[in-house]
This record gives structure tokens, C-alpha cells and sequence, in this order.
């Protein structure tokens, strides 16, 4: 499949990966947007956040979970940070990949522009 987020998985093209299990990966964002940019991907290839099945709903919960124990690995968990998921053209989703933003190490505004 041409996906660029299933080659990082499969190895076909690197990644700055800082975390694996059997059903997540999760590495550095190639153009990040705070101190620590990490992007988190099911190893399965969902298109986007409207492609979820209920079958996939402890997958999904498993990329949030994962979130939250790698805000707290990078120190970052009480302080605060942000999870953001893009979805489609308006949304500024660019790989047809579903993806979790982990951002920290930085103060963030709301509403974002
Ligand atoms: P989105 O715009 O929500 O689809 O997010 C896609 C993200 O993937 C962007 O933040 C890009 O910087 C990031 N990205 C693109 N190519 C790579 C890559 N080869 N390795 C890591 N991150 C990438
Ligand atoms: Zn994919």
C-alpha cells in the first residue's frame, strides 16, 4: 500500500521511533511544532478518523493511552500538553494515516489558529 506511515512501520523507510508495541508505533514528527512532536499511529491502516469501525474502538483508546504514558516518560504529563488529530482536507490531515499529534514542552493557545 502506498502509505507512508505503513512503510515507517514496515521499515521500508526509517523513522525516529521512541516507542513499539504489537498494535502501536510511535515516532518523532519530521517537522515539529513544539519541543517534543511525537506522532502515534495503529500498526493496522485506518484512512481516516471517519474510516473507524466499532471493532477499532480499543485501538483508538489505545493511541490516546499512549499519549498520556509518553507525556509522562518525556516529563511533561502535570505540566500539560496536547493531542490533536486531524481529519480530511479542511481539518489539515496530509497522510491518510490515522495519527495522534503528542505535543509538549511548550504553552499552547486556545482557540487554535
Ligand atoms: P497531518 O497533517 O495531521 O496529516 O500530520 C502529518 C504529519 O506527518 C506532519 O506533522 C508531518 O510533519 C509529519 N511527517 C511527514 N512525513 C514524515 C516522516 N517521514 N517522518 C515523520 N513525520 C512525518
Ligand atoms: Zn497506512
Amino acid at each position: 500500500m502506498d502509505c507512508l506511515f505503513c512503510k515507517i512501520i514496515d521499515r521500508e523507510i526509517p523513522g525516529d521511533i521512541v516507542y513499539e508495541d504489537d498494535q502501536v508505533l510511535a515516532f518523532n514528527d519530521i517537522n515539529p511544532q513544539a519541543p517534543t512532536h511525537i506522532l502515534i499511529v495503529p500498526k493496522q491502516h485506518i484512512a481516516t478518523l471517519n474510516d473507524i469501525k466499532e471493532d477499532d474502538l480499543a485501538l483508538v483508546g489505545r493511541l490516546q493511552y499512549t499519549a498520556a504514558k509518553l507525556a509522562s516518560k518525556q516529563g511533561f504529563a502535570e505540566d500539560g500538553y496536547r493531542v490533536v488529530m486531524n481529519c480530511n482536507e479542511q481539518g489539515g490531515q496530509t497522510v491518510y494515516h490515522i495519527h495522534m499529534h503528542l505535543m509538549g514542552g511548550r504553552r499552547f493557545t486556545w482557540p487554535a489558529g
